[in-house]
């Protein structure tokens, strides 16, 4: 028997785990899972991107990289920092394996045992967890009553930070709540750092897919952020590029120098021919891909959000990323009360998945998993008639 670290006993096992574990046996089984739970693009990586790692590849770029990363890239990656408004160096920046190795070194980096980090909910899984492995303490600021907006949340966030403050994690747009912040939402959080001296994480990966025109602004070209914000992204989402793992942060200098330490002394650098692709990736030869994916994402919203309002629900909507959140507690779900079979409403987030996965075959995400109960995440990487399905089988089985 092993004796574990205090470190890795304070978190558990993915929520979500459990959600998927659950649709890989049931699709074993021959069943058809309309699968609405993962957090990845359905779409092929564009072909100009592959063609690009291809060539790194037969040109021999298959050692090691220096630990930060290829100078092109991080050249590339400060550059378009710069057309966000950052005041971006190639000298500060850290090209990661995907954007959570970033904030996992951002989390190590900052956080000592007892340190406070303050995290607006519903908040992305692994913020706690890297929080907790950090040894740091959470407070939370709940978005859910506030149609998972920041603004109308201010207050309660100047209620929550504190000189004891010593990071704030924003996310927008969000996973799992497809919200995008205003900008007076970001000033808010601006003065309230700058008042309490606050360094900040502006986790902006799912930045190219916002809809309706909005205009993503990143957290770090205000005035008075400059010094104190940390911004991870990746190639993940915009790109369509999970499995390619490439991500990284930017941050003042003095931060990069620590951060290099773990990023040196554990993943000693990314996939070098996948940094090669990432600079094909940040050219504007893929611009049009991009929006293409955005477009796609933007017309399933509209369609799911008008399919659920036929059935009687109301979400949120989102502004962007690709995931929206469901109200599945009682007084959320409208007919749920009176559904044909006369059932209890399903009021417990995580019996209401796991039920509409066993019966209706949708997986999803509790909301418990991102701190909001009595929602389910919904992500709508999905095609239109995939989703169309879904809420069919949802509605059939009276789960909406
Ligand atoms: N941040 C958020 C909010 C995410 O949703 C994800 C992925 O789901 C990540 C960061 C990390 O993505 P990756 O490590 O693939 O770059």
């Amino acid at each position: 028997n092993f004796d574990f670290s205090a470190r890795v006993d304070r978190v558990e096992p993915s929520a979500t785990l459990a959600i998927s574990n659950l649709a890989s046996e049931l699709e074993a089984q021959g069943e058809d899972v309309v699968d609405l739970s993962v957090g990845a693009p359905d779409f092929p990586t564009p072909e100009n991107i592959v063609q690009a790692a291809k060539d790194a590849m037969d040109a021999g770029h298959t050692g090691y990289t220096s630990s930060n990363g290829i100078p092109e890239l991080k050249e590339a990656i400060a550059e378009k920092l710069r057309g966000n408004g950052v005041d971006a160096d190639a000298d500060e920046v850290i090209v990661t394996p995907g954007g959570k190795q970033a904030l996992f070194e951002t989390f190590q980096t900052l956080i000592d045992d007892g340190d406070e980090v303050v995290l607006l909910d519903p908040a992305w899984v692994s913020y706690e967890a890297m929080v907790k492995l950090s040894g740091g303490s959470l407070k939370r600021v709940d978005l859910a009553p506030h149609d998972f907006r920041l603004e109308p949340a201010l207050d309660e966030l100047a209620d929550t930070v504190s000189d004891e403050t010593k990071l704030l994690v924003v996310n927008s747009p969000s996973n799992p709540t497809g919200g995008v912040f205003s900008d007076a939402a970001l000033e808010g959080v601006r003065d309230l750092a700058v008042e309490h001296d606050i360094a900040v994480i502006s986790d902006e990966i799912y930045e190219r897919i916002t809809y309706d025109g909005f205009e993503h602004t990143s957290l770090g070209s205000l005035d008075g952020m400059e010094d104190r914000t940390i911004t991870i992204n990746g190639f993940s989402k915009a790109f369509s590029m999970t499995g390619w793992r490439l991500g990284y942060l930017h941050a003042p200098e003095d931060l990069i120098s620590q951060a290099g330490k773990l990023h040196s002394h554990s993943v000693s650098c990314a996939v070098n021919f996948v940094q090669h692709a990432g600079v094909e990736a940040l050219s504007d030869r893929t611009d049009d891909t991009v929006e293409e994916m955005r477009e796609a994402f933007e017309g399933r919203r509209d369609m799911l959000v008008d399919l659920l309002a036929e059935h009687g629900v109301d979400v949120a909507v989102p502004k962007g990323a690709f995931y929206m959140m469901l109200p599945v507690d009682d007084s959320a779900v409208q007919g749920t009360a009176e559904n044909a079979s006369g059932e209890q409403p399903r009021a417990d987030d995580q019996a209401w998945c796991e039920g509409a996965i066993q019966d209706a075959k949708v997986a999803t995400v509790p909301g418990s998993a991102f701190n909001a109960p009595g929602y389910a995440r919904i992500s709508y990487a999905a095609s239109e008639e995939r989703l169309r399905e879904a809420v069919e089988r949802l509605a059939e089985h009276d789960y909406i």
